[in-house]
């Protein structure tokens, strides 16, 4: 397949609104493709060069772009930083320069997908001395072969802003469609993903092996499962009944998730953040730990690693342990702050696929495969058939300075990437406030006015994601709970993803002084969920349309954006909707 259709496949996506057509346009582009071009076809579609667990980017900053549009078509700098400035998008820069100077024949043969996508992926993986201009040299060459509308393409891949505003559910639906003629197959293909990460492997094995190939999907050693998370429920009550009278209980810890992946044959170990990032490096002692401390040939586990003072019990606040999330001075840190693992899951084991096991099945084992009394301990639990026994341990877990609670249901399967009532978390509520925190997603910000006019930062708009349609709905406007630094790191990074226009899949009735791509999470506390009629959280539902959801006195919490969490992780509007009920029930059980 030519990169030449697949710039026209883009340009199309970038003209539709409807997400419909979307899929539609991406089906027609994804058969298109031939088998060995679909996995780079997705990773591209995705603006990355592989799935996020390999760690590959390449986000060229804009003085470095400039440097290869100017030298591919002979401009000047100055003149393509002006057509930059003047058109706020270095893409379109790039395609004018390229119109006026294609005049002159592009040399060589017209490039394939996968031409392109090698060329890219070698600039993104050039380091050391003199990088940077070997960089501006290739990402040239490049351009230079490439006709207008294919270098618009290529230099906003090449910046990390490709922005096509296609999320991964509507890639799933494509290939579903792709594979089948149908959006249904998108559960099946959405499970494989779900075990591997890596949706142009999914892609790849749906061109390859068809939908048979795609149910027999199994978990591999090193490629990070998508974590199964929790629901909330309010009561002990309530989680026993959607238990069916007995459950597991679990400290709930407030570290750093880690999944571990362990071959013990070739001393191999690699731990997964829950965003499933290679977090390996940072963490010398799990990785020891993981080779001396388990006893088997190869293992997948998970857990929680958290600060832990042994001597007075005490587990460190998260703010502490997230310090060990770094990448210089990793020797010394773990000395000074050692981490120990409170493991709770085990998906594999000795080449065997675990995640269909029963839960209990799956703790027995890990417990007979993994010492216990060292760097990886287990998680405390309880089995309660009373609520009595739930609140009192919960009780007993706030007073030893955990979060809360992990109920699990003792005969569910390991469900990956997906948040059901298999696991059921009950955090600490304070008087007034939602007991759980809310992860929205910026979709705008505001000018800073009054005092907050230095800063040119007042405030955001933001959004929670709907899973069903793979939008961002808005759901508050955030002005308080900013440092200063706060607020000039805000507008910072902001402004590298500021959109001249309302973003594809932001659904949004109110308007900020600047949209921007939805990309970055924070986590907020509110007094309470409302109803209202200005923003657009839960109003597109089943029913037709209704009034939406908003947040009573939003305040940011955790300092800043979060780094563990991609938009399509945030708070869901049905987990809204979810809280917004439990509110109500409490608030009439409070009333009665
Ligand atoms: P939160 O902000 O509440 O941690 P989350 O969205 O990160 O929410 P949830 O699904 O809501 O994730 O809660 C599960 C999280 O709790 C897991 O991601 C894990 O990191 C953490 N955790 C701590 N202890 C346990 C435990 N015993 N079992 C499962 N998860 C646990």
């Amino acid at each position: 397949m030519l990169f030449e259709k697949v710039a026209s496949y883009y340009e199309k996506l970038e003209s539709v609104s409807s997400r419909l057509a979307m899929i539609d346009i991406m089906t027609d582009m994804l058969k298109e493709s031939e088998k060995d071009e679909i996995k780079n076809l997705i990773y591209m579609t995705q603006g990355v060069l592989a799935p996020a667990f390999e760690g590959v980017q390449i986000g060229m900053a804009d003085k470095l772009a400039e440097e290869s549009i100017a030298l591919s078509t002979g401009k000047t700098k100055e003149q393509v930083n002006a057509l930059f400035r003047k058109t706020g998008d270095l893409g379109i820069a790039a395609e004018e320069c390229a119109k006026e100077t294609k005049l002159r024949k592009i040399s060589g043969k017209k490039l394939a997908i996968n031409d392109v996508f090698e060329a890219l992926h070698k600039i993104a993986t050039t380091s050391g001395s003199g990088s940077k201009d070997m960089k501006i040299k290739m990402l040239a060459g490049l351009l230079s072969n490439s006709a207008p509308l294919e270098c618009r393409y290529i230099v906003r891949f090449a910046m990390g802003q490709l922005r096509l505003g296609a999320g991964d559910a509507t890639i799933l639906e494509a290939l579903s469609k792709m594979s089948t003629g149908e959006r249904t197959a998108k559960e099946k293909l959405e499970n494989a993903y779900n075990i591997c990460s890596d949706l142009g492997e999914v892609g790849e094995t749906a061109k390859k092996k068809g939908m048979e190939g795609i149910e027999n999907f199994k978990v591999t050693l090193f490629k990070p499962i998508r974590p199964a998370l929790a629901e909330r429920l309010p009561t002990a009550a309530e989680i026993l009944e959607k238990m069916h009278g007995k459950c597991a209980v679990e400290s709930k810890y407030d570290g750093l998730r880690a999944q571990i992946h362990i071959d013990k044959k070739n001393k191999r170990v690699e731990i997964f953040s829950r965003r499933l990032e290679n977090i390996t490096e940072m963490f010398p002692e799990i990785v020891k730990a993981a080779l001396s401390e388990v006893s088997c040939e190869s293992a997948i586990l998970e857990g929680e690693a958290i600060s832990y003072d042994e001597d007075t019990g005490q587990f460190s606040p998260f703010q502490e342990t997230i310090q060990r999330k770094r990448k210089h001075g990793v020797k010394e840190m773990s000395e000074e702050m050692p981490l120990h693992v409170f493991a709770f899951d085990l998906m594999y084991i000795n080449g065997e696929d675990y995640m269909k096991k029963p839960y209990r099945e799956r703790r027995d084992m890990l417990e007979k495969v993994v010492k216990g009394n060292g760097t990886i301990r287990f998680s405390d639990r309880i089995i309660v058939t009373k609520p009595s026994e739930m609140e009192k341990y919960f009780e007993d877990r706030i007073a030893n300075g955990l979060e809360g609670i992990v109920a699990k249901d003792l005969n569910a399967y390991y469900i990956a990437g997906a948040r059901k009532f298999s696991w059921i978390k009950m955090k600490r509520s304070y008087k007034g406030e939602l007991s759980d925190t809310i992860d929205v997603v910026i979709v705008g910000y505001y000018r800073g006015r009054g005092s907050r006019a230095e800063f040119g930062f007042g405030g955001l708009l933001a959004a929670v994601y709907n899973d069903r349609t793979d939008m961002f709905e808005t759901i508050t406007k955030i002005g308080t709970g900013f440092t200063d630094d706060m607020m000039k790191e805000f507008k910072k990074t902001l402004d590298k993803i500021k959109s001249a226009k309302k973003p594809v899949r932001v659904n949004a009735l109110v308007e900020p002084d600047f949209w921007v791509e939805p990309k970055y999470v924070v986590t907020v506390k509110a007094d309470e969920i409302t109803k209202s009629p200005m923003h657009t959280a839960g109003m597109h539902n089943e029913n037709g349309i209704e009034t939406g959801y908003a947040l009573r006195f939003p305040r940011i919490v955790g300092g800043g954006m979060r780094q563990d969490k991609s938009a399509d992780e945030a708070t869901t509007t049905k987990e809204i909707i979810e809280m917004f009920e439990q509110q109500r029930k409490t608030k009439l059980s409070e009333a009665a």
